[in-house]
């Protein structure tokens, strides 16, 4: 392939698809009239674009689309919801925030700490609460 028909196939491509200007149109069909190569090309995508054209159109299979997966906004507004005011109430009423300990979080001292009666934070927040509403 020589240099100048490597410039010109993107060329060839645009003339064969209509999409040249006159100028750029002129000097493509004045390279196809000395160049054998490049005009046994253009017959090949010519050949190709027939063929594709031939093919019978089958109708799209009727596809299911999946379930669009529900948003988590909702869950995400219902839980804002829940923790800001809770979070406002600790720092209103100075709740001591604790964070757990490895041992606290063992399943048996999650029961344990489930089952008892609440602590004297909780019970004063939960105090409060009843007092407020
Ligand atoms: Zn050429």
């Amino acid at each position: 392939m020589r240099n100048d028909c490597k410039r010109l196939e993107p060329a060839l491509h645009d003339w064969l698809e209509g999409w040249l200007d006159a100028p750029a149109r002129a000097a493509v069909e004045a390279h196809l009239r000395r160049c054998p190569a490049c005009r046994a090309k253009l017959e090949a995508w010519q050949a190709v674009g027939r063929a594709l054209r031939a093919l019978p159109q089958l109708p799209a299979p009727a596809a299911r689309l999946p379930e669009p997966a529900p948003e988590p906004r909702g869950a995400l507004r219902l839980a804002l919801a829940l923790c800001l005011p809770t979070a406002l109430l600790l720092v209103a009423f100075r709740a001591p925030i604790d964070a757990p300990s490895v041992d606290a979080l063992k399943p048996s001292a999650v029961v344990q700490t489930l089952t008892r009666p609440f602590t004297a934070p909780a019970q004063t927040l939960w105090n409060r609460l009843q007092e407020v509403i």
